[in-house]
Formats: C-alpha cells, structure tokens, sequence
C-alpha cells in the first residue's frame, strides 16, 4: 500500500515531483490560503503522514482525528506550531527543514537591520508623496552601521550566519545564548564577547532574535528589557513574534526608548499591532525570513525527504522528536 499523505498547503512544484516519484498518493490543500481549521480536521483522517506548514497548529484534537498519521512533517525549522509532547506521548514522529533556510533568514535580518538604520521604507514612501525638495544636510538622517556593536540573542545556525555578515562592517559582536561557543569566537574577525541578556541589551547599538519560541522564550523582550536598550538602539525580529511582548514594543517606540524596530513576525500573526502600521519607526515584513526561491525549494525537497525516510523504515535525518524512537 502507498503511503497516503495529507499535503496542507501548495508547495514549490520540485517537492510536490518528489512526493510523485517517491510513490507517494497525497491530496494538497487547493486554495493558496492558511486551511481553514475545521476542513484540516476533516482532511486529516484516514491519512499516514501529514506535510504541514508553520500557521498550521497540531495539537490534541488534530491527532485525535489523524488517528492513522505517524509522522507530521513540517515545512519549517520551527516547529512552536506542534504539540511535540503530544505527539512523542502517541509514538508520532515530526520532522523540520533545518540548515537550508539558514542563509536566507539571515539575509533577511540584514535587510531589516539596514532598513531600519537607514529609514529605507520612510524615505521611500516620503519620496513617493512627493515630498522631496532637493537634498538636506539633515533629510532623513539614519544610523551608522560600521563598526558598531551588535547584539545577538541565540547563537545557532541563524544567528551564526548573521554574526558572521557582519565581519564586512567591522562590528563588534556580544551575543546571549544558551552556552558560549569558542569556535565562534575565535572565527570573527573582531571583538566578540559572550554577555549576560541585560547587559547585551544594555550595550548593543543594534539587537537580533533568533532563539526558538518556547515558554522561556515567550515575551523574552518585554517591557523591563525594551527600557534596558540604548536611545539609538535597533531591535530586530525575525525569531518569532511572541518573543516579543508586542504592546511593550509599541510603547518603546511611540515613547523613543529605543530607535526603530524591523520585524519580519509578530506576536498574533497574520494580526500587526495596530500602531506598529501607524509607526514610522518600525519596517514590517509579511513573515518573509526563508522566502526566497531556492531556499523554499530546497524546504520542500527536505519535507518530502523526511517523509520518504520514514516510510523506508529508517529514522528521518530531520527527527525533532528523538524522544519518539525510545516510545517504538
Ligand atoms: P537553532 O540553530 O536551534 O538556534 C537557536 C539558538 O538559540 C541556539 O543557539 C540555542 O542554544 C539558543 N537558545 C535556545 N533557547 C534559548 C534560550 N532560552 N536562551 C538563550 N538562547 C537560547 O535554530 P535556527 O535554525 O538558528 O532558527 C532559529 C529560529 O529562527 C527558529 O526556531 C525559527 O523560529 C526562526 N526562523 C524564522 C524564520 C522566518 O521566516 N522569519 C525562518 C527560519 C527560522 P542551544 O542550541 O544550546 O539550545
């Protein structure tokens, strides 16, 4: 019997030839749209695996009716989407896409940090109102970015890369994260230090998340924190909203505590505080880290890979639950 999967969004057409030619029978979602909860839930029985994406939420009640499913394969590296205890408790796998999205995210962080020193958005809209008049010595003035200090919260695959960008503007570099990683630290070609969060905040011209949501995490920069920062400071997001206390946000912003914020997440996404859009202070990104061809490519081709793995009977390269071999 062919393993019959659940595919629930559409995916670039190299993933979905994989699922073909790897002899998969699947149904994909056929709207371009988050599937709506109640038709996931229909849409998940009776299937063996399911190919979901990071707005799809997998709790109790959706291994409840995917009752036949043994693995979720999710089409990100994040994975705060899924009830991974849940999950390991039923003996259900789930797999992620790391590594491949890496370079693009961090890519994307730049891009919001350049952005926001620079007031990219601002003066484009100003010049697009026609309200450019000729040059001014004080027009639009932003922040350098050139050997400043930069702080960055989760040392991993994502906040290495953009540590490692930042060696072309000769920035210093203090980063907060769950252990010290030497190698690093020996890498980069200036000043890099291994800081308490308080400090970090405290001392960095410019602030980049890129820890995990999970509980310790959530609302990890709320309002406390957003007073640490520096006037001139940048704070950028392209972890997860919930990292940051949103309404906090808002205040540092309106009240100046700090300069400007660039985020690509947000705490009750697709839903953008109101007064985020209002802010002239803020770029916002529609959740853009790892959209870029090749890398949603290459997540794809990695889902399915997961997928084939599994059915082959071996333990999938991308298992987040490792948990879940000792429950076979
Ligand atoms: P990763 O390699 O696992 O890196 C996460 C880093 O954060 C690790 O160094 C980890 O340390 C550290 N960390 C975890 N919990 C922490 C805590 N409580 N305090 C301090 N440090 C902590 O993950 P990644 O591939 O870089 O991805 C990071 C996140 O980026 C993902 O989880 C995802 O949410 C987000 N992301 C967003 C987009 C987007 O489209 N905007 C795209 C890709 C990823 P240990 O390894 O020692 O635990």
């Amino acid at each position: 019997m062919r393993p019959n999967i659940y595919v629930t969004r559409s995916l670039p057409q190299p993933a979905l030839d994989k699922m073909k030619e790897a002899g998969f029978d699947f149904d994909v979602f056929p709207e371009d749209r988050v599937i709506p909860h109640d038709i996931f839930l229909k849409e998940v029985e009776n299937r063996d695996g399911i190919l979901c994406i990071l707005t799809d939420t997998i709790n109790k009640d959706v291994f409840d009716k995917a009752r036949e499913a043994k693995i979720f394969a999710n089409y990100a590296v994040g994975y705060n989407n899924i009830d991974i205890e849940e999950a390991s408790k039923r003996g259900i796998a789930i797999t992620n896409t790391p590594g491949v999205l890496t370079d693009a995210t961090a890519d994307l962080a730049w891009a919001l940090l350049f952005a926001s020193a620079r007031r990219i958005a601002e003066s484009d809209l100003f010049l697009r109102e026609g309200k450019f008049e000729g040059w001014g010595p004080q027009l639009l003035m932003g922040q350098e970015i050139t050997g400043k200090t930069l702080g960055i919260i989760g040392l991993g695959r994502i906040g290495r890369a953009f540590a490692q960008r930042a060696a072309a503007f000769r920035m210093k570099i203090q980063y907060f994260s769950n252990s010290r990683n030497e190698e690093f630290e020996k890498s980069y070609p200036y000043e890099t230090k291994f800081v308490n969060l308080d400090k970090l905040l405290s001392t960095s011209d410019f602030v980049s998340l890129h820890v995990p949501l999970k509980p310790e995490t959530t609302h990890l920069i709320g309002e406390r924190e957003l007073k640490l920062m520096q006037p001139h400071a940048i704070l950028i997001n392209t972890a997860r909203g919930p990292i940051v206390d949103e309404a906090a946000l808002v205040k540092a912003l309106s009240e100046k505590w700090i300069w400007s914020a660039g985020l690509d997440v947000f705490e009750k996404e697709p839903k953008v505080h109101p007064d985020l859009i209002k802010l002239p202070n803020t770029v916002l990104l529609p959740h853009l880290g790892s959209a870029t061809i090749e890398t949603r490519t290459k997540m794809g081709l990695i889902a399915v890979q997961n997928l084939v793995e599994f059915f082959d009977g071996k333990s999938p390269t991308n298992l987040v639950n490792t948990n879940f071999l000792k429950n076979k």
